[in-house]
């Protein structure tokens, strides 16, 4: 079988500009006028192709992006949204009604831990977390109305490798759909073709990589996508998490480069994590020999673009985080800051920042260091330099020899 090459897919669109400009023009209208009537009931109720009718359902430069997004992921269609929490928000409520339940791993961004864990019980929707490396508790936790399995293909902040074939199994067997977290692992992994039914992003991450910018992704079949924008019925077309056209055509022109930045992240964090883990630090990376999973990392994962620009060092002590991530930003490694994908190397400490919204005891039971130290490593050119300086921040402050 072919090899599936996202970067490929997207290269291969044909997406032109109305005067023949090399991107697509940027539509800087909320409604569409339409030379019949008729073809504007039509376009109301979906029977129409190529005609657009207001910008919270469709507007041409989301649908440049969708496409674009659609063919990295190898579905029918995409659906652009204003975060990755709205595309993942929608893609939930869109699936479960009152008196269903979901099943999700325990590891997710705080975020969504928090919306599974806090505001879906509101509405009578009952969430089983669960440890998804164990594929047997997994299994277990289904019950007659589960209608979702929700996992992250990498999950945040302690980068377990999620195994798509066999949860997407456990969900076909359960009439559920399979819904998947992609944001760590663009292009790397490809889920939809593993699998799963659905691929959820936060394109504020990786896919834009300029954090200049809040946006999200929904990737699956056309049903599931006209479902989302149904005018009737559709969580998408009426909770309106849409994307703004202007910055939908610039996440298009940064996603063309994505392939090249994976990369380049995967060489870098591979570097800083085996050289951290040669000083005896304790450091999590899937592509590391000392990571359980990485076997079926390098199993499911698309080839070239490596193990991915995440990685996460274990300081045992909030108080030895917090020294260590203030002297790396002041000797210039990058920024003390949440969020990924970034062009430089940010870093938090993920139990009083992005996981904070899961309990101190909860985030003990998953195994997260109180000290957890996680890493969204930049494009630096030298990377060896950045890593000594990491180095001598370490020895400074007496945390190596
Ligand atoms: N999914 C993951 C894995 C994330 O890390 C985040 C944000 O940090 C989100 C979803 C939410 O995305 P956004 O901030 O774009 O709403």
């Amino acid at each position: 079988m072919k090899k599936f090459d996202p970067a490929l897919a997207i290269s291969s669109l044909e997406q032109f500009g109305e005067f023949g400009g090399v991107n697509p023009s940027i539509t800087d209208s909320s409604t569409f006028t339409f030379l019949g009537a008729k073809t504007m009931v039509d376009t109301f109720h979906g029977e129409t192709e190529g005609c657009f009718l207001y910008s919270r359902h469709w507007s041409p430069s989301n649908f440049f992006l969708s496409e674009a997004i659609a063919a990295m992921e190898g579905t029918e269609a995409g659906w652009v949204t204003g975060s990755g929490m709205g595309a993942i928000t929608a893609t939930i409520l869109q699936i479960c009604n009152s008196g269903d339940h979901i099943v999700s791993s325990v590891t997710t961004y705080g975020g969504t831990y928090a919306f599974l864990k806090n505001w879906l019980p509101k509405f009578n929707i009952e969430v089983t977390f669960v440890n998804q490396s164990d594929l047997e508790a997994v299994k277990k936790a289904v019950r007659h109305n589960t209608k979702i399995i929700y996992t992250e293909t990498l999950s945040n902040p302690l980068l377990q490798v999620a195994n798509i074939p066999e949860m997407a199994k456990i969900a076909k067997a359960a009439g559920a759909k399979l819904v998947v977290d992609n944001t760590f692992t663009p292009m790397i992994f490809a889920p939809y073709q593993l699998g799963a039914d659905i691929v959820v992003y936060s394109m504020t991450k990786f896919i834009n990589g300029k954090n200049d910018l809040v946006a999200g992704a929904i990737c699956a079949d056309k049903d599931f996508i006209n479902s989302l924008i149904d005018v009737n019925n559709g969580t998408a077309m009426l909770l309106g998490p849409v994307l703004d056209p202007l910055r939908s055509s610039g996440i298009l022109k940064n996603l063309h480069t994505l392939h090249i930045r994976m990369k380049q992240h995967s060489l870098n964090a591979m570097y800083v994590a085996e050289n951290l883990e040669k000083l005896g630090i304790k450091v999590i990376y899937p592509g590391l020999n000392s990571h359980k999973e990485k076997p079926l990392m390098t199993k499911m994962m698309n080839e070239q673009f490596g193990y991915g620009g995440m990685m996460a060092i274990d300081m045992e002590t909030t108080e030895n985080a917090y020294l260590v991530m203030e002297e790396m930003q002041k000797r210039g490694v990058g920024y003390l800051a949440v969020s990924l994908g970034y062009f430089k190397t940010l870093f938090s400490n993920s139990g009083s920042s992005t996981s904070s919204e899961i309990p101190a005891d909860i985030q003990k039971e998953m195994g997260m260091s109180p000290g957890l130290v996680r890493f969204s490593v930049g494009l630096d050119n030298d990377i060896t330099h950045t890593f000594e300086v990491i180095k001598s921040c370490l020895q400074d402050l007496k945390i190596i020899k």
